[in-house]
């Protein structure tokens, strides 16, 4: 299978644009790139005005909740977890989870979003909605053990670790929920288990400045991040969802395999507040993170990552946050992924984007980034989405039938508020 796109312009991962390019995908990866490429048996696609970049990847998630999307509004988070998602998630059924991953698929796909990463319960339906959009998807399986006792989910997360291994499309990793949700003993527990099965693991740390406090009670002055350490956490790949409240001391335990998925529409939302991580960004590897559609309400790397360097530059400084920077860290995610994406060089899988400037919202356009971080809607302007050279979104279009998802979500979500809320065993 060979596509040749014609006469386009090119921003690599870096946020270099390079003009008058052609691009020639063989059998799902980048062959060659150059100006006047030929190549008779290929699909050609005249890409003139278009800018074709690398794919987006969201690195932290809980796709399943797009089914609870809209369902907890303006309470405080506290009550968002405790009253109203915990109960929810404790009579959530397979179905639930299956429509949910495979809506925010579709959701993700359509903005743009080529690769991400995941924490959740039940990775296998998970895996079935990647393999079914053709998405790929880092999976953690999510793991509490707050009781001191993980041993039924950790059995589970081991033979999801073992199962997907060697799959094009998905990628296992171990997902103990947080510091705050398993003990010390069942932290080292999974992580270990991880270090056997030559996995990386996904945790959220130090969400909340209530989380650091209680942490610092609780455990004799130790924050979230000594927490893990002591626990092994970062002496493996680790994907840490948010680290907000990040403190100066948590930072020398960071090093080339850790990094910080970003949200800060759940932070705004849920009203989190103004911890460490704009303040010590640059000592941070940071990467476009979404936190699901049951805080974020969207799965939209580039919202994310505008409001990050709105919220930076209205902090700190306007002329700091810079369009390249911002770029950089939606293509930073794919070096943390297993998956030979996030770059515009040869040998690179074909994931790619494509870009239509040339409307409404985005001309004229000066500067693409510009065009891109604050003015694009991703929905709209990236109008082709390939993975490992299959088009996934074409002219405008998913590949796969959308309106059967939405039809699936919609009645599952009706189940789920006609189901009302369960009794939880979890409580933060
Ligand atoms: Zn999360």
């Amino acid at each position: 299978m060979k596509t040749l796109f014609k006469n386009a312009n090119l921003i690599n991962e870096l946020g270099d644009v390079l003009t008058n390019q052609d691009l020639l995908v063989v059998d799902g990866k980048i062959a060659e790139i150059g100006e006047n490429l030929c190549c008779d048996d290929a699909e050609t696609i005249d890409c003139t005005d278009r800018f074709i970049t690398p794919g987006f990847a969201s690195m932290h998630n809980h796709s399943p909740m797009n089914i609870f999307k809209g369902i907890a509004e303006d309470v405080h988070i506290d009550d968002w977890f405790n009253k109203e998602l915990w109960p929810y998630e404790s009579k959530m059924q397979d179905e639930d989870i299956y429509w949910g991953a495979k809506l925010a698929c579709a959701e993700m796909i359509n903005n743009g979003i080529t690769a991400f990463a995941d924490h959740y319960f039940k990775g296998h339906l998970i895996a079935q909605a990647c393999q079914e959009t053709g998405i790929k998807g880092d999976i953690a399986w999510t793991i509490f053990g707050f009781g001191g006792d993980c041993s039924e989910e950790l059995a589970l997360a081991t033979k999801f670790c073992e199962d997907y291994k060697n799959d094009a499309l998905v990628n296992p990793r171990m997902g103990p929920h947080s510091p705050y949700m398993c003990s010390p003993e069942v932290l080292k527990e999974v992580i270990d288990k991880a270090k056997e099965l030559g996995v990386g693991i996904h945790l959220h740390i130090s969400e909340t400045k209530a989380q650091v406090d209680a942490s610092k009670e609780l455990h004799g002055g130790k924050t979230p991040f000594d927490v893990v350490n002591e626990a092994g956490g970062f002496s493996l790949p680790c994907i840490v969802g948010h680290g907000l409240w990040v403190e100066e001391n948590d930072l020398k335990y960071l090093n080339d395999d850790v990094v910080f998925a970003v949200s800060p529409k759940t932070y705004t939302k849920l009203g989190m507040g103004d911890g460490g991580l704009w303040k010590y960004r640059k000592q941070i590897n940071i990467a476009a993170g979404n936190d699901g559609s049951a805080s974020s309400n969207s799965i939209d790397v580039l919202e994310q990552i505008r409001m990050f360097a709105l919220l930076g530059k209205w902090y700190d400084n306007a002329e700091d946050f810079t369009l390249k920077e911002m770029w950089q860290y939606l293509m930073a995610g794919h070096k943390y992924l297993n998956f030979n994406s996030g770059k515009l060089a040869v040998g690179y899988a074909a994931d790619l984007n494509i870009f239509d400037l040339n409307t409404v919202s985005t001309a004229p356009v000066y500067n693409p980034l510009a065009a891109i971080i604050y003015s694009a809607v991703p929905s709209v302007n990236i109008t082709d989405v390939m993975i490992d050279g299959k088009f996934v979104k074409r002219n405008g279009k998913l590949a796969f039938d959308e309106k059967e998802i939405i039809t699936n979500a919609s009645a599952c979500a009706k189940e789920i508020y006609a189901r009302g809320r369960g009794v939880t065993k979890l409580y933060f």
